[in-house]
């Protein structure tokens, strides 16, 4: 039960008393360290308000995209995003990444070049960009990821229906420009790319399609071909998932330097659960979360993540509390 509550701002984070336990609420811009297939544990940045995207992509865990927008915008302020990454570090036993990426289109940040530059003169750990890659044609948004380690575009479609049918773009934006960016930035980049197509059944996984896709990131040259399906709630439930046997039939197709990462997460969850409860329970450990926090972080469904808490709560490892309106578990030492 809550004693006694004070929210109060210092570093960035909010603090809140439970008894003669302080605990460490959400974080403004980090989340994680994240158990990821691509990324090890990935300390997530969020540098971008909630769905500001130039994308409404019809599998977007996010939510639909209200208004799509392309400005460029310096949302938040560099230091402070920056003092929160490093101070995470510091607390963190492992992280295998520091990854943008989030709840919008970390590209649309003006300051995301400072503040990888930032990040990276600070500490070791490597950089990654989650990007939907439309802004890639921008010579500026190619200057500004440069100094990431590795960068994670998407490209669902080779054709422009099919583009605007999965990821409904600004009106602005089309597929052609995006592929001629990814171009470009391959040229320049001495990073590694690992881009991701996102396998819709009955939308982009027709022989026409595919092979149109596999001829384009061929030439591309990127370093990795990620082939994911729908595998939690979309943004739009006609979002078809593939069955895992077609994902495998496609990897072989694409070639050596193809992964299926969505069966992975069917996987992780049923093999390497003890992992991420693990991972949670040392983040429950240093802050209390909600069980929202806990949907967001672990990409987990609402429901699921629930009776975990439940299974979790019984087990004596993590413990609820009242704040305000809303629960908030922590870790029991
Ligand atoms: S690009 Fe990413 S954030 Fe934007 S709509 Fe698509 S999935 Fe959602």
């Amino acid at each position: 039960m809550v004693k006694k509550s004070i929210s109060t701002r210092d570093a960035n984070f909010c603090f809140l008393f439970v008894g003669h336990h302080l605990y460490f609420l959400m974080a403004r811009f980090v989340f994680g360290p994240v158990p990821s297939r691509r990324l090890g544990f990935s300390l997530g940045v969020d540098i971008i308000p909630r769905k500001y995207c130039n994308f409404d992509c019809i599998y977007c865990q996010v939510g639909k995209t209200a208004n799509k927008e392309v400005t460029r915008k310096a949302f938040f302020e560099i230091d402070e995003v920056v003092k929160e990454v490093t101070e995470e570090l510091y607390r963190t036993e492992r992280t295998d990444f520091v990854t943008f990426s989030g709840s919008g289109e970390p590209t649309l940040n003006l300051n995301i070049r400072s503040m990888i530059h930032e990040i990276k003169q600070r500490v070791d750990t490597p950089v990654a960009v989650i990007t939907n890659g439309s802004l890639l044609n921008l010579e500026e948004v190619r200057n500004d990821i440069d100094e990431a380690d590795v960068v994670l575009p998407s490209l669902d479609a080779a054709s422009e229906d099919i583009f605007r049918l999965i990821n409904r773009p600004h009106s602005l934006i089309q597929v052609a420009t995006i592929i001629e960016g990814l171009k470009r930035f391959r040229e320049g980049y001495r990073g590694l790319i690992w881009l991701e197509i996102m396998m819709i059944r009955g939308v982009n996984d027709d022989r026409d399609e595919v092979r149109k896709l596999k001829d384009i990131v061929t030439r591309l040259g990127v370093d990795k071909i990620h082939l994911n399906t729908v595998t939690r709630p979309p943004s739009e439930v006609t979002a078809g998932r593939m069955k895992n046997h077609d994902l495998e039939k496609l990897r072989a197709f694409f070639g050596d330097k193809c992964e299926v990462i969505s069966s992975f997460k069917e996987r992780g969850l049923r093999e390497e659960k003890p992992k991420w409860t693990e991972a949670l329970v040392s983040i429950l450990h240093r802050r209390s979360l909600t069980v929202n926090d806990i949907a967001k972080i672990t990409g987990i469904s609402l429901p699921r993540i629930e009776e975990e808490l439940r299974v979790m709560e019984a087990e004596g490892r993590i413990e609820a509390h009242f704040f305000g309106d809303d629960v908030y578990y922590s870790a029991i030492d």
